[in-house]
């Protein structure tokens, strides 16, 4: 047996050719969705990231705006920035790139994002709207993974989920996601005893650790849709290249469904940036939110 593929790219350029259509149809009215990224820094990985942002806003016919910062800024002139951006009427999200430097308080930096513009939904009033089945800005990772879920399964509900790692990017958000799906949720971390055993029950499996490779295909109950975040660069051969936490050669014999790395969670999640900012947008003028 061989798991279907679930194509990521494919998906997220769907997401991204209805979020242009609603882009396009808001700026007949005269409003152009705006999203301003913070950068901190010079970190490479970081600055791609940014500059794949900055296009793909573009193309999608929304206003782009990128804000790098020296790695020795101070918390003071973040935070002035942050204040700027959040009184500026043509900026409907704002998201600063994660991780930031050491000597700036990350949580503090980013609770001061004016929640209705923080498209990345780590502000703590929209963890708390997320937690209590409320309207929220969902982290676009987690939506991204949740938006594949439901197109390839439908319904969730009553389905076991496992997502493996409880980070508040990621595994937290995901597990309250697929809690509101009605799925039976179980999140699993460093400490959890027999790993394996716990990933056997999952019909849906989200693995969200950061190692390569961990979850071998013998973790996978047959059958089950398996969602790999991990990016994780490895040496192959004197080349770098990416893999995910799951096994693929292995768990692809195993599972129903599975999401290649790269090519399957990645692409969503500047999708779903793209979807949070148009529908920051709308509520910002009192239009009616994209489905
Ligand atoms: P974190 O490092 O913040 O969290 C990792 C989690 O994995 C922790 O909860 C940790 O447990 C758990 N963990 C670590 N080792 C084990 C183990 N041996 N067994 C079980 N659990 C373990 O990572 P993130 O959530 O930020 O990211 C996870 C992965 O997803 C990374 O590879 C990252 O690159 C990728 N990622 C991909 C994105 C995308 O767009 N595709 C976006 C964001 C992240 P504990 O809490 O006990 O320490």
């Amino acid at each position: 047996m061989s798991a279907d593929l679930i194509d990521g790219k494919a998906f997220s350029s769907r997401v991204r050719g209805l979020v242009a259509a609603g882009v396009a149809e808001l700026s007949q009215q005269g409003i152009v969705p705006g999203l301003a990224v913070v950068l901190v820094g010079e970190d490479p990985a970081s600055e791609v990231y940014v500059r794949n942002k900055g296009i793909q806003t573009r193309e999608a016919g929304m206003n782009s705006w990128e804000h790098k910062l020296p790695a020795e800024a101070s918390q003071a002139a973040l935070m002035s920035l942050i204040a700027e951006l959040n009184a500026d009427p043509a900026v409907h999200g704002i998201l600063v790139q994660l991780p930031l430097p050491k000597h700036i308080d990350a949580e503090a930096v980013i609770n001061a994002i004016d929640p209705a513009k923080d498209v990345d939904g780590f502000h703590i009033l929209n963890v708390g709207l997320l937690g209590t089945g409320q309207k929220a800005m969902v982290p676009c990772t987690p939506l991204g993974c949740l938006m594949m879920l439901r197109d390839r399964l439908g319904d969730l509900s009553g389905l076991n989920a496992v997502v493996v790692g409880r980070s508040n990017i990621v595994g937290k958000p995901m597990a309250q996601l697929l809690l509101g799906e009605s799925c039976t949720v179980t999140i699993a971390h460093s400490r959890t005893k027999d790993l394996p055993a716990v990933c056997r029950s999952a019909d849906i499996l989200v693995a969200a650790v950061g190692r390569p490779r961990m979850i071998p295909g013998d973790w996978i109950k047959t059958g089950a849709t398996v969602i790999d975040v991990g990016i994780n660069r490895i040496e192959d051969g004197g080349r770098t290249r990416l893999v995910g936490d799951v096994d693929f050669d292995s768990a692809v014999e195993v599972a129903g469904a599975i999401t290649p790395v790269p090519g399957g969670v990645g692409p969503m999640t500047i999708a779903c940036l793209l979807a949070n900012t148009l529908t920051a947008c709308c509520r910002a003028n009192g239009l009616p939110e994209p489905e």
